[in-house]
């Protein structure tokens, strides 16, 4: 149905009549919508079911990937764009006179996430199909993925997101392969066949139905699969207590997404999510298995189960629950099969994010699992004891239950063959620092893995004319190895080649500016600086030191004539969690900043301050390849790798950066000419927060420039009542600045000076433009997942 324009027009215009039941000529966008993506769907079932079938039949290694998000976005031009159909739907349709475009814009993001985590699980299940890898990804089939923001007054506001609204074309229900999830009851013990016996009691039960995705490799027949799993009430339930009560409890299960990046919030219902997801993942890749096996002791060399950062830790006592309690295994080869089952990644150092359960929630949720944990706890502490007699405090300091709760990541470093940090900064910190302990304890587990992002949706479909300009001077061989995307250059010098370089980001510059226009009124100078930060808002990401400094240019404008500088158009974009008060006063002061600057008419022609709602994966394919400069500005040590930052180069954006996360290695790459960076270095904010030393008062007191900004927060410069910003005055000045913005801000000044001035050099800037697009190749997910796969998983291509 794709193979030529016309075979795809003739069968387009069938299928819509025959899931609408009307004619072409009364179509709206979003029918249209449907209709392709159906389409589509239907087009990859063969592929799928051959893939499944290939994977039955040579018996590979699989790799489940656990996460709790999946940041996903849309899907509908990324599967034509793999499945090589894209140029034949684009010309059909325009036959028909529409735009392909505007009908993938009728897709709702799947918005499973909440930003680098998520959306890392997203790109690592391109990557695993594109490597033709069996890797498959397990997740949650939230009902409403990350909230819809909205910006009222300055204000953001949270609308409930409603992805599945009008149905998702993706999925498949796959009622029949459900399986059963327990909490609550008790365990009994017996004796029996010369050994324990564990059976858990009057528990509640939910039934886990599987929604199936399709994830399609790039043009090599692999499509493999994310399931998704949704929670609804047991059909034959015994009959007790409240069945409308019950109904929604369990729907409830799989009714959210939790708001929090980097946060841990913790409720039942969070604890709830994590272990429906792991068991019902688990029981469904053990009935599988067992199709092609007679037994569980072999397991380990045929499955890999991932866990994305600890939310999916429950993986480790289910796993030995299902191999003991089901199958009648003993603990010790019970515990070798899940050891070497599991691998784990570690996403941030910050404590705020690093998971500790309660016994008090834990143990009646999850009666047996407590059990088991409990039983880990006391092995892993003997074996501690032999290793480090009487070192009480070190065996304390180690333990996975210790002052009432129980600690995800001991657990997860514990009951895995494999720990890897996401940078090589991160993993250094986490061997030195914060994991120091498990290090030297286990020093063989630990690895490093650096991010990556797919280049398909992040330059050939976000980006399509700066892929068409790469071809054309390189060919196409970096689109299956990206790492040949060095062949670029010598292009840098090449001034030809420079010339079509600035001509497609200005397209998408004016792109941009339309959209802009769009979605807030205000009309932006396509030749000035597009200088962005898109992101999570968080303390640590100081988007508090952009505003900062762009409240000094404005100062400066204002009180020095002969002060002037590069026009700049600052663009933001972040979602604040709901409950992080901090954050949202900082989304408040921007766009209270941006309403002053935008409307001065003695500032405008030079400053822009835009803050584009609803930042999301379609959003940032729009916004990043018109970028010129990428702000990835957090306190050093923070920012485990960020992915944006790699998103941002290779579609050439220069970096403004801190000596942070991956940051580091985009410096190493590209090297020192062609990346601007400034502030404290990790070791020297490890230092201070170790040792003190740090008055952020002093810096208010002794940087002119600096003293009016802060004050300006409070002084009535801003049309707000004084106290309106209070809480980030306070943060910098009576709390100590926390994150170093004072520390940093001069070092910050002058890293603009520099990107300014650069900026105004045509020559020099399309030379580290294209250097930056030439050395992204190192930062695809496809170089990421390839080391995974030979380093942690031990699974190859299965064609
Ligand atoms: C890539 C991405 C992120 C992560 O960005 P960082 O700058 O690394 O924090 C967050 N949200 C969305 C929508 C993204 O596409």
């Amino acid at each position: 149905m794709f193979s030529s324009k016309d075979a795809f027009k003739k069968h387009f215009l069938e299928k819509y009549e025959m899931m609408f039941g009307k004619s072409f000529e009364e179509s709206t966008l979003s029918e249209l919508y449907h209709t392709l993506g159906q389409m589509v769907r239907e087009y990859v079932s063969h592929a799928w079911i051959e893939t499944n079938e290939r994977n039955r039949a040579n018996q590979k290694k699989q790799v489940y990937y656990f996460s709790i998000e999946f940041l996903l976005g849309r899907l509908l031009g990324n599967n034509l764009l793999n499945l090589g159909i894209r140029d034949v739907v684009e010309e059909g349709l325009k036959d028909l006179g529409v735009h392909l475009t505007d009908v993938e814009e009728q897709e709702v993001d799947a918005g499973l996430g909440n930003g680098g985590l998520g959306r890392l699980a997203a790109c690592f299940l391109d990557s695993l199909a594109s490597l033709s890898l069996p890797g498959h990804g397990v997740g949650i089939r939230y009902k409403h993925g990350l909230f819809d923001q909205k910006i009222i007054d300055g204000y953001q506001v949270e609308l409930p997101e409603q992805w599945l609204r009008n149905g998702n074309v993706w999925e498949i229900r796959k009622e029949s392969q459900s399986v059963e999830v327990k909490f609550g009851g008790e365990v009994q013990v017996s004796y029996g066949n010369g050994r324990l016996m564990f059976h858990h009691v009057n528990a509640e039960t939910v039934t886990a139905v599987p929604y199936d995705m399709p994830i399609i490799g790039y043009k090599n027949n692999t499509v493999n699969t994310l399931r998704l799993w949704s929670a609804e009430p047991t059909q034959f339930r015994p009959e007790k207590g409240d069945v409308m009560k019950y109904k929604r409890e369990t729907e409830a299960i799989s009714e959210f997404l939790y708001p929090d990046d980097s946060h841990i919030e913790g409720k039942i219902l969070r604890l709830k999510q994590q272990y429906f997801l792991v068991s019902a993942g688990l029981k469904s890749i053990v009935s599988t298995y067992l199709k092609s096996n007679d037994h569980l002791r072999n397991f380990h060399h045929k499955v890999a189960i991932h866990v994305n950062d600890t939310h999916p830790v429950l993986a480790i006592p289910e796993l030995m629950r299902i191999l003991m309690d089901e199958y009648g295994m003993g603990w010790d080869e019970a515990w070798e099969i899940t050891t070497n089952t599991i691998s784990y990644t570690n996403h941030t150092t910050l404590s705020e994010a690093l998971e500790k359960w309660p016994i008090s929630i834990f143990k009646p949720l999850l009666p047996r699992i407590y059990m088991i944990v409990e039983e880990i706890n006391e092995r892993f502490c003997r074996s501690l004891w032999n290793r480090y007699p009487g070192d009480w405090k070190r065996i304390e300091e180690m333990a996975i239950i210790a002052h009432g709760v129980i600690k995800m990541a001991h657990l997860a470093i514990v009951g895995s063959h494999s720990v890897n940090g996401v940078a090589k900064i991160h993993t250094d910190i986490l061997k030195k620092r914060e994991m120091k302990l498990f290090y030297e304890y286990y020093p063989e587990k630990f690895n490093n893995k650096t991010n990556g992002i797919t280049h398909r949706r992040w330059l050939l479909k976000a980006n399509p004319n700066l892929a068409k300009t790469i071809c054309d001077a390189i060919g196409d061989k970096w689109i299956a190895n990206p790492q040949k995307l060095a062949s670029l250059v010598p292009f840098a010098k090449d001034d030809s080649f420079k010339q079509k370089i600035y001509e497609v980001k200005q397209n998408n510059k004016r792109a941009l500016a339309k959209r802009i226009k769009q979605m807030t009124g205000i009309v932006v100078d396509e030749q000035s600086m597009f200088d962005v930060q898109v992101k999570r808002l968080h303390a640590y990401k100081r988007q508090l030191l952009n505003i900062l400094h762009i409240m000094y240019l404005y100062n400066r404008l204002h009180e020095d004539a002969k002060f002037s500088i590069t026009p700049r158009t600052f663009i933001f974009g972040a979602k604040a969690s709901p409950g992080y008060y901090y954050a949202k006063k900082i989304i408040k002061l921007i766009n209270t900043l941006a309403a002053k600057v935008n409307g001065d008419p003695k500032t405008r022609d030079v400053l822009k301050v835009i803050f584009l709602e609803n930042y999301r994966v379609s959003l940032a394919e729009e916004i990043i390849p018109a970028a010129d400069v990428s702000e990835q500005i957090s306190t050093a040590s923070k920012e485990a790798s960020g992915t944006g930052n790699m998103k941002f180069m290779m579609n050439g954006a220069i970096t403004l950066g801190t000596l942070d996360g991956a940051n580091i290695e985009i410096l190493e790459e590209v090297g020192p000419n062609n990346i601007f960076t400034f502030g404290l270095t990790a070791d020297q904010v490890l230092a201070y927060q170790k040792n003190g030393g740090y008055r952020a008062i002093e810096y208010y007191h002794h940087d002119k420039d600096l003293n009016q900004v802060i004050d300006q927060l409070i002084n009535g410069f801003f049309p707000v009542p004084t106290h309106e910003f209070e809480t980030i005055y306070d943060s910098l000045l009576v709390q100590n600045d926390e994150y170093f913005v004072l520390k940093d801000f001069r070092s910050y000044v002058r890293a603009h000076e520099r990107v300014g001035a650069a900026y105004g050099d045509w020559d020099s800037w399309m030379e580290k433009s294209i250097i930056n697009i030439a050395k992204s190749g190192h930062f695809s997910s496809d170089r990421t997942i390839q080391e995974y796969a030979d380093e942690i998983w031990g699974i190859t291509r299965s064609v």
